[in-house]
């Protein structure tokens, strides 16, 4: 199994400690200051998609919870659908890093065409 491979239900069970890495500041904001609130509402998020039956939720159920699709939801990179799966092509990821993720039907046709060049003796004498 692939690392690089992401499956909706992958995003779904990993949303809530996305969300903890991504938010881990909130914790240590105290009472009185001014985005204390905001904080306490960010940990409660983080509670509820804790709490979620992660095998049995849907993306929809993490939508409702965070407010919009963006942590349950594979985008391809190539034709910008919604799919079940990508595979991250191109570096890592990590901050500026050249990545995209790939549904599979781009991928296949990025082979085909792969295919076609080669066989093609004008492009492949
Ligand atoms: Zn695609």
């Amino acid at each position: 199994m692939s690392d690089r491979v992401t499956t909706v239900r992958d995003l779904i069970r990993t949303a809530d400690r996305r969300w903890a890495e991504q938010y881990h500041r909130c914790s240590s904001v105290p009472p009185g200051d001014p985005g204390y609130a905001r904080a306490q509402e960010t940990i409660a998020t983080y509670r509820k998609l804790a709490d979620l039956d992660k095998e049995a939720a849907s993306a929809a159920d993490v939508e409702a919870i965070i407010g919009n699709n963006s942590w349950s939801s594979c985008t391809c990179s190539e034709c910008g659908k919604a799919v079940p799966a990508v595979r991250e092509c191109g570096q890592p990821r990590e901050y500026d890093s050249s990545t995209a993720d790939i549904c599979r039907a781009c991928l296949a046709k990025a082979l085909a065409e792969i295919d076609a060049a080669l066989a093609d003796p004008g492009r492949n004498a």
